[in-house]
């Protein structure tokens, strides 16, 4: 245990929340199928950063988290590994014989999700997992043409998903991953409400937020909507 704090001081990570998972030092300690670890070493990606030590762990344990570390510290990587990862056993093990999208990631613009949704669609390559750009201003038929010929992972902006949901040209159901990258963003642009009709759709899903920052509008949302949540904040308390 004092190894593992001394590990934790180390690589800057403070943790807040019960049953906390050791810190990672390599990609390989995941245990990702070979196929997802190629892809990772073949785009470059040797040694986890710190934020990835910790969040990794956690989102494959199934936890819900609040993570918090500055632009350019990671994060993607620390939520869309363990969604491909645990997609692909769901599939590979035909948990689900439908093939209804698995994982959301919400981002406060079209510009961050389309790069969440290429950088998925890389780290997939070769793997039994599709994705659909979720996001207003591209037509929607194609959206949900792509969707209904089944995805894994639906990536977008809030508004756009509340549209097909309510249209029913998409089923939630077996959603159990829900991520929400660049909250702090998302809740400032005021979508809180749509959000939280999407939250209210899933059923008993692991979430994830992501922020740079941690301002109080954070912290409340973050108690109404994760369950025994691991609070995860890298770098230097400020
Ligand atoms: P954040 O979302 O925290 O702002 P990103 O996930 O966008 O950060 O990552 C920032 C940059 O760091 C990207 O160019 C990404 O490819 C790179 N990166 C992420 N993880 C690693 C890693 N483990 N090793 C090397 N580069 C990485
Ligand atoms: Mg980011």
């Amino acid at each position: 245990i004092q190894q593992i704090d001394a590990l934790r001081r180390q690589i800057e990570i403070s943790l807040k929340g019960d049953a906390q998972p050791p810190p990672i030092l390599e990609f390989s300690n995941c245990k990702f199928n070979p196929k997802l670890q190629d892809n990772l070493t073949s785009a470059g990606y040797e040694t986890p950063t710190p934020v990835q030590m910790q969040a990794l762990p956690a989102a494959l344990k199934g936890r819900d988290v609040l993570v918090s570390a500055d632009t350019g510290s990671g994060k993607t990587l620390a939520f869309l590994l363990p969604i491909i990862s645990k997609s692909c056993m769901i599939r590979m093990w035909h948990l689900s014989e439908r093939a209804h999208p698995l994982a959301i990631v919400l981002a406060p613009t079209r510009e961050l999700a389309a790069q969440v949704e290429e950088q998925a669609k890389a780290l997939a390559k070769g793997l039994p997992f599709k994705t659909a750009l979720v996001v207003g201003g591209d037509a929607m038929p194609q959206q949900i043409y792509r969707i209904k010929n089944g995805v894994e992972l639906i990536v977008g902006t809030p508004g756009r998903l509340i549209d097909l949901l309510s249209k029913h040209d998409v089923s939630l159901e077996d959603v159990c991953m829900l991520v929400l990258d660049e909250v702090d963003c998302m809740l400032e642009r005021g979508f809180r409400d749509q959000v939280m009709q999407i939250v209210q759709a899933l059923y008993q899903p692991q979430i994830m937020l992501f922020s740079a920052t941690i301002p109080p509008a954070i912290e409340s949302f973050a108690a109404t909507i994760l369950k025994q949540p691991l609070l995860i904040s890298a770098g230097r308390p400020s």
